[in-house]
């Protein structure tokens, strides 16, 4: 049994369980979120005369999520633009930490295993 290794593996771990709290926190405070991806583009606007007849020029903003297995778009009004934009940025970072969390908690258990197998005795 190495003690010497033993510790270093509950170093890992406590690194590990800070990593964890900062990410549980985080995942659960109370920040709002939209669910879907904006994306920019450009349209016509239908009016007689507007220069967009000849080209799209109008800049719009659409978010997207997938429902039922289809992905379905909304515009985004104007006045809602800088809202929506910052709520579906938290949408992606609550979905990037559940997913480090995830990655972390495997990393968490193949470092226990180590210290498992450090700590285990053969009785022979
Ligand atoms: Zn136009």
């Amino acid at each position: 049994m190495s003690i010497k290794l033993i510790e270093k593996n509950k170093e890992k771990i406590s690194e590990i369980e800070k990593e964890r709290k900062r990410l549980i926190k985080f995942l659960v405070s109370d920040c709002k979120l939209v669910e879907g991806s904006l994306r920019k583009s450009l349209i016509r606007c239908g009016r007689q005369g507007c220069h967009c007849e000849k080209e799209p020029i109008h800049p719009i903003t659409r978010i997207s999520r997938w429902v039922n297995g289809k992905l379905k778009n909304k515009i985004v009004r104007v006045a809602d633009r800088e809202w929506v934009k910052s709520l579906s940025d938290n949408y992606k970072k609550n979905k990037k930490a559940l997913s480090d969390l995830v990655k972390l908690n495997e990393k968490e258990r193949e470092i226990i295993k180590t210290v498992i197998k450090l700590k285990t005795l053969k009785y022979e």
